[in-house]
């Protein structure tokens, strides 16, 4: 594909839940699709205008490298806060321009092709909405489907693709693997449903880990981060300079904080400290409620004295 895809109404890369214009059957990776994109069509560029493009983690190091500016500066100019796939995991989307055009959309083209967004790639096709139920149905039910645009004209070409061939053409085999634990950590909060909801704190830690890399790195070796999970030196070697690995290392400490897995160990010590601190706790609360009663003791008695004064013969 050339330079223009987009998922328009995805929240993530590949998905839509029920758009009206998906054709209906099911696609597997063998099935085959006819379809190309390049700078001679007619509607070139018209599909990056109008579009929900949520970005993933991998998304936002490519792009905010490609530009040349840190993690805050590209937030701050190129995206708006939402959430992903209604929960209450917050995320980023590009922000149009007034005009409601993607700001990296030139006449020529699209200004970061080799760094564009996995929706950006996945279009047109679009991945199956499998997110409920268990890993194994996830992985048995998925599929892929096909989204018709009248105005794309991408589909009149003569070009024919696998799915599987479409996937790796736009790279999205490496891409989707490297988003795979920020797509299961959303999953797994799916699969919680709104009986439960994330603290703001949790919420702010998932996104700073997911969207910031170099304010989550600060945090790690900047915090008392170090001397409460245990982090061997090899991988601490890693995420000081690569990206990449403190990428995936923060699937594994956002999979242990907020679900509990024991994707990374907290240290003895602390278990020992915190266990400490709720011991002391528990008996400040016994403590403080041996003196209540005591004080509503003396209250009583003190009531009793007072009573039988009152009703003292004279
Ligand atoms: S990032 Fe590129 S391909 Fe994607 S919508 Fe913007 S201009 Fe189009
Ligand atoms: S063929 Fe489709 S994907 Fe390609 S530029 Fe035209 S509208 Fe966009």
């Amino acid at each position: 594909m050339t330079a223009q895809n987009s998922d328009r109404k995805s929240g993530v890369p590949g998905q839509d839940k029920n758009p009206s214009h998906i054709m209906p059957h099911k696609l597997t990776l063998d099935s085959k699709i006819k379809f190309h994109c390049h700078p001679g069509v007619s509607c070139f560029t018209e599909c990056c205008g109008h579009i929900d493009i949520i970005l993933t983690p991998f998304d936002i190091i490519g792009l905010r490298k490609r530009i040349g500016i840190d993690s805050d500066e590209f937030l701050l100019r190129y995206t708006k806060p939402v959430y992903i796939q209604k929960t209450d995991m917050p995320g980023v989307q590009i922000n149009l321009t007034k005009e409601g055009r993607c700001p990296f959309v030139t006449e020529e083209g699209c200004l970061v092709y080799s760094d564009r967004p996995s929706a950006c790639r996945y279009y047109p096709v679009g991945m199956a909405d499998f997110h409920e139920g268990t890993q194994e149905e996830q992985d048995t039910e998925k599929f892929f489907f096909l989204v018709k645009e009248d105005y794309c004209k991408g589909h009149e070409e003569d070009k024919v693709w696998t799915i599987r061939e479409w996937l790796a053409d736009q790279e999205l085999d490496r891409r989707d693997e490297l988003n795979k634990g920020w797509m299961e950590l959303v999953m797994r909060r799916k699969s919680f449903g709104y009986q439960a909801t994330l603290s703001e704190q949790a919420q702010k830690m998932f996104f700073m880990a997911t969207t910031n890399t170099e304010k989550f790195r600060d945090f790690i070796f900047n915090s008392s981060f170090l001397s409460t999970y245990e982090v061997d030196k090899e991988t601490l070697e890693q995420i000081k300079e690569d990206d990449i690995a403190l990428l995936r290392f923060s699937y594994l400490y956002l999979a242990s904080s907020l679900f509990g897995t024991d994707d990374l160990k907290i240290k003895e010590q602390k278990i020992k400290e915190r266990v400490k601190e709720v011991e002391a706790k528990r008996g400040n609360a016994e403590e403080n409620a041996k003196k209540l009663y005591d004080e509503l003791q003396q209250d009583k008695e003190m009531m009793r004295k007072r009573l039988a004064e009152k009703n003292k013969p004279v």
